[in-house]
């Protein structure tokens, strides 16, 4: 297996439970020795498809003390105002945020313990020759470079997996990375002196400004990372704000409130990097029986809907329950991997895109506020048969490809009911109910 990040440990863990033996091929250092960076965002938002996958391997217990729910969107107006927007109706229906860092070595760990898994650190995977059967590391604590035969190799290794390029390149699959246009950077909330959390942590905020936002979660030291999407050319975007001047005229003008709550604004926008975003859609996942791709290798999508790492998790689950029926039939298992989990993967990049239009804009957007009451009465009005589309992406284990087409109905049954009565107070009840069976 290519990649220890939060897939790689995951699915290694599913595999050794079933008496495989793996070996994980890591090209960072190990992250439990040495301090380094676990790489992107600090923390993550953790919702039930992760969980689930969290549960099945034992480790939900565990996890689940380090996190800080999510209830809901506090969005931040220009003026300084905010207002909280539920995720769901229901109790349970918040996510979490969990630190990547503590995730991955946690992972790492279960992994390990099961006597099943190695990981070998330091190893950067080059290429794989896919019809001989051999992988080329680079050792990046040595410069040296060695050839590892294999029966069966899958690939972890995130957005841009190298053993996607072999597959790619040897299998001639349907590849496309669509890059956003936006970036990334990350910056801090501090704690108060007195060790509490400057502002509430129950809850995703959002400085919503049109074209980009600025987010903030929680973390368990009472800070919060906040990350700044923004466009990476362009009038206003991170090729123009770069000095303290610009930095502060952005900040004082679009994000007053944000300031005075971060003391190292300036140094940290100057010191800390940009990310990229991307998503991948490529079809099949797998060549033969040889070689699988799972994860972001698989799938990267842009972080908006906060399901990434959920939907990796979730591979790792079905790709389990494949590998429980199909005993040692790879060709099999890989195969119905490829045509199960596709289709779902295309969806939840497709939705994640959708879902920066709605946190960076439409949720201030009086038209989308009433769509979303309306979707909410729907929801109380035929509690199995309507759940809202952000309900079925964080709180169910609905495919992603068929949350995608049932979005896409639930938006035509709003826009019916607003044709009706456009205040949305009247709802025609026997009008959805046939549009709905
Ligand atoms: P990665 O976590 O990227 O791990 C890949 C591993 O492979 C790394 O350890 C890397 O060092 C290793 N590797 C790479 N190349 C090689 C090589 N050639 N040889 C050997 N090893 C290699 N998802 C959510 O569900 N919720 C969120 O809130 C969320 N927020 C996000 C915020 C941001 C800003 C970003 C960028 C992503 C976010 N995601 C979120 C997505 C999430 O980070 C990914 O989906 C998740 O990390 C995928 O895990 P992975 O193991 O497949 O890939």
């Amino acid at each position: 297996m290519i990649g220890a990040g939060l897939t790689g440990p995951l699915l290694a863990t599913y595999l050794a439970h079933r008496g495989y033996c793996v070996e994980i091929f890591e090209r960072r250092s190990d992250m439990r020795k040495e301090s380094i960076s676990a790489g992107r965002s600090i923390n993550l938002a953790l919702s039930a498809r992760g969980n689930n996958a969290l549960k099945e391997v034992g480790l939900y217990d565990k996890i689940k003390p380090n996190t800080i729910p999510m209830k809901g969107r506090m969005i931040h107006g220009l003026n300084g105002n905010t207002n909280l927007q539920p995720y769901g109706q229901k109790e349970n229906e918040v996510i979490f945020s969990v630190s990547r860092a503590q995730l991955n070595m946690e992972l790492m760990n279960m992994a390990e313990e099961t006597g099943n898994v190695t990981i070998q650190f330091n190893h950067q995977l080059l290429s794989a020759d896919l019809e001989q059967n051999k992988l080329l590391f680079q050792l990046s604590d040595s410069l040296e470079k060695i050839e590892w035969p294999f029966k069966r190799v899958i690939g972890c290794d995130g957005s841009a997996s190298i053993l996607r390029k072999s597959i790619v390149e040897k299998a001639n699959i349907k590849y496309l990375k669509k890059p956003l246009g936006h970036g990334y950077k990350e910056l801090t909330i501090p704690a108060m002196d007195s060790g509490k959390f400057q502002i509430e942590p129950n809850a995703l905020h959002i400085w919503p400004r049109g074209n980009y936002m600025l987010i903030a979660l929680p973390n368990n030291d009472y800070s919060f990372t906040c990350t700044l999407f923004f466009p990476m050319i362009g009038k206003t975007s991170f090729d123009t704000v770069r000095t303290e001047k610009e930095i502060l005229d952005l900040f004082q003008s679009q994000f007053p409130d944000s300031i005075d709550l971060m003391p190292n604004l300036v140094e940290e926008f100057q010191k800390n990097p940009i990310g990229d975003l991307a998503s991948v859609y490529c079809k099949p996942w797998h060549w033969e029986d040889k070689a699988l791709l799972i994860g972001d290798a698989a799938h990267a999508v842009v972080p908006f809907f906060g399901q990434g790492m959920n939907a990796s998790f979730q591979d790792c689950s079905t790709l389990a329950k494949l590998v429980d029926q199909n005993e040692n039939n790879w060709k099999i298992i890989f195969n119905a991997f490829s045509s199960a989990q596709v289709e779902n993967g295309h969806a939840i990049a497709d939705m994640a895109l959708e879902n920066y239009m709605e946190m960076r804009d439409h949720v201030n957007d009086p038209k989308y506020k009433k769509r979303r009451e309306i979707e909410l009465k729907l929801e109380r009005m035929f509690p199995d048969q309507f759940i809202p589309r952000y309900s079925m992406v964080s709180f169910h284990q609905i495919p992603y490809a068929e949350v995608y087409q049932l979005g896409k109905r639930q938006f035509n049954i709003i826009g019916e009911v607003l044709k009706a009565d456009p205040s949305g107070q009247f709802i025609d009840k026997a009008m959805v109910e046939k549009m709905l069976s």
